[in-house]
C-alpha cells in the first residue's frame, strides 16, 4: 500500500506541465530502441495516445477522493517504454503459436488439427508463387480448381465425385441451399442439434430456405417415422452425426442402412453430415467406433459432408463427397463461388490426403500421431522432462490422466495418457503459474484441476518437449531455487 499523508500526496502528484512534449518523447522512444525506423505518424499517434492516457490518470488522482491511488510515474524512460509497448501490441503477431497441453487433441479454440510437414511444405510452395489453380497446363486453357482433389477423394472414400468448400458448416449450407431450397428436409428430432459456436441445424435449414420436418422423439426415432413423413416436397433425408453429445439409456436411432433403404425406395437422396468423418478406423487405437466416410458411402449415403481439420488432420475445409449428378448441381450454384477454398487450402489438403493414400497417415499427420502415442512412449517423455526439471529444482509429479479427441468427435471417449502435475509454491499460485505460461512465448496451455496445473503430454508433439522444459524453467526456476 502507498502510505503517505494527504498533503505529501497532493504535492507529489505530477501536473500536466511535468509531462514531456510529444517530440521529446518520440526522440526518447527512438533512442531507447535504436534500430526503430517506424513511420513518423505511427510514432506520433502512439506518443500522443500515451500522453493522453497519463493525463487522464493525473486528472483522476487530483480528485479529492482518490487518495489511495499512487501518482503515475512520468519519467521520460517510463513513458517511452509505455509508448514502445503500445507500438509492439500492434506490430507483433496477434495470432501466436501455442503448445497444447490440455489433452484435447482437436481443440477448436486452439486451431484444431496441427498440419503435417508435407502439408506445410505444399502450402508454402503454393503461397510463394503462381500455380495451375484454375489452369489446365496440358491444354493451355482455363481449368477447374476442383479437379486437384476430386480424384484423391474419390479414391479414398469410394464416392463418385467430390468438392471442397471453406468448412463443414459451409458444405451443409451449400447442399441445403442448392438442393433443398423451398422444399422439406426430414431430420430425426434427436439430431436437430447445435454443433457448437451457435451452428444449429434448424437455423441453417431455415437460412438455406429449406423446411425442417422433425420426426420421432428426442430419444427414439424409427425407420417408419421417416417413411411416414415423406411427401412430394421432400428434398432429402438428413442424418446428423450427433458428435458433441451422447444420448444414453432408452434410445433408438434409425441406422444408416435403414435410412439408405428408405431413401432408395422413395428415390429421395440421403445426406449424411458426419462432422469429423474419419478415413481411418478408430477402434485399433482403443477408441469407440467413429463412422468412416467410406462406410457411409458404401452404405448408400448419396452425399457425405465432413471437416478438413478434425480427425482428417488437415487445414480448415468442408468436404462433400457423393453422387456425380448432385455434385454437378453444387458446383454450379452461385454460393459455390462464395464458399470456395483458396489455393493454400487445396495444397495442404492434397498433401494430407496423399498421406492416407500412401498408408502413412498415422505416422505423418500430427492428429493421428497423438492418438497413436503408446503409454510407454508417453512415460519415457514424462520421465525425461521430469528429470530435466529436477535439475533445476522444479517440483513436478508424473501423473496419469485422460486425453479426449475433442472437436465434436467421439463424445465421452478418452485415451489414457500421462502428464506433469505442478503444485502451487508458497510464492506462486496455480492460477498465476498458468497465467505466466499462457502469456509467454510460445504460449503453453494446460488444464487446472484440484489446485494443480496438469500438462498432458499426449497433445504435445515430442519435438515440443524441450520448449516445455524451457518455459517451466523460465517461470519456476527462481534464483532462490537454483543456489
Ligand atoms: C464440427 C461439425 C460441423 C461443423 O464443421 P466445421 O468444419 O467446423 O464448419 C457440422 N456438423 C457436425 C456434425 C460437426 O461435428
Amino acid at each position: 500500500m502507498h502510505q503517505t499523508d494527504s498533503d505529501d500526496t497532493a504535492s507529489a502528484v505530477p501536473g500536466y506541465r511535468d509531462l514531456p512534449a510529444v517530440d521529446r518523447l518520440i526522440q526518447q522512444v527512438k533512442a531507447q530502441n535504436d534500430s526503430e525506423t517506424l513511420p513518423h505518424d505511427l510514432l506520433l499517434w502512439a506518443a500522443r495516445t500515451e500522453l493522453e492516457s497519463v493525463r487522464a490518470i493525473i486528472r483522476s488522482s487530483q480528485n479529492a477522493d482518490a487518495d489511495d491511488r499512487s501518482p503515475p510515474d512520468i519519467s521520460l524512460t517510463t513513458l517511452a517504454d509505455a509508448v514502445q509497448a503500445r507500438l509492439m501490441r500492434l506490430l507483433q503477431p496477434g495470432l501466436r503459436p501455442v503448445i497444447n497441453a490440455t489433452g484435447v487433441i482437436i481443440q477448436t479454440n486452439l486451431g484444431r488439427a496441427p498440419l503435417s510437414q508435407a502439408a506445410l511444405d505444399a502450402m508454402h510452395a503454393m503461397g510463394t508463387g503462381y500455380s495451375n489453380l484454375e489452369y489446365n497446363l496440358e491444354a493451355g486453357e482455363r481449368g477447374s480448381r476442383y479437379v486437384h482433389l476430386t480424384g484423391l477423394l474419390c479414391r479414398l472414400t469410394g464416392a463418385e465425385s467430390a468438392m471442397v468448400v471453406n468448412n463443414n458448416a459451409a458444405a451443409i449450407y451449400l447442399v441445403l441451399s442448392a438442393l433443398a431450397q423451398g422444399r422439406e428436409v426430414i431430420v430425426s428430432r434427436g439430431q436437430a442439434v447445435e454443433i457448437g459456436g451457435g451452428f444449429r441445424i434448424p437455423d441453417v435449414l431455415r437460412q438455406s430456405g429449406a423446411t425442417l420436418v422433425e420426426v420421432g422423439t428426442t430419444n427414439r426415432t424409427y425407420a417408419q417415422d421417416y417413411a411416414a413423413a415423406i411427401t412430394d416436397e421432400t428434398a432429402f433425408l438428413l442424418r446428423v452425426h450427433t458428435s458433441n453429445f451422447r444420448l444414453m439409456g432408452f434410445v433408438h436411432e434409425t441406422s444408416l442402412p435403414e435410412l439408405a433403404a428408405i431413401g432408395h425406395a422413395y428415390e429421395i437422396p440421403l445426406l449424411d453430415d458426419l462432422g469429423s468423418g474419419t478415413l481411418l478406423a478408430t477402434t485399433p487405437y482403443g477408441l469407440a467406433a467413429e463412422p468412416t466416410v467410406q462406410e457411409s458411402i458404401a452404405t448408400g449415403a448419396d452425399l457425405v459432408t465432413f471437416s478438413g481439420d478434425k480427425l482428417l488432420g488437415g487445414p480448415q475445409a468442408g468436404l462433400i463427397v457423393g453422387r456425380t449428378d448432385l455434385l454437378i448441381r453444387l458446383r454450379r450454384h452461385p454460393l459455390a463461388r462464395a464458399l470456395r477454398v483458396d489455393k493454400i487450402t487445396i495444397a495442404g489438403l492434397e498433401a494430407t490426403l496423399q498421406s492416407y493414400l500412401r498408408g502413412k497417415a498415422h505416422e505423418e499427420l500430427p492428429v493421428w500421431r497423438m492418438i497413436a502415442f503408446t503409454p510407454e512412449s508417453l512415460y519415457e517423455r514424462a520421465n525425461a522432462l521430469h528429470q530435466r526439471l529436477q535439475q533445476h529444482a522444479i517440483q513436478a509429479a508424473i501423473v496419469s490422466c485422460e486425453s479426449t479427441i475433442g472437436g465434436g468427435s467421439l463424445p465421452g471417449a478418452t485415451l489414457p495418457s500421462l502428464g506433469l502435475s505442478l503444485a502451487p509454491t508458497p510464492t506462486l499460485s496455480v492460477d498465476t503459474l498458468a497465467h505466466m505460461l499462457r502469456t509467454g512465448m510460445p504460449a503453453l496451455v494446460g488444464r487446472i484441476s484440484e489446485d494443480r496445473l496438469l500438462l498432458d503430454l499426449r497433445t504435445v508433439l515430442p519435438e515440443q518437449d524441450e520448449l516445455i522444459s524451457l518455459r517451466l524453467c523460465e517461470a519456476l526456476a527462481a534464483p532462490s531455487h537454483i543456489d
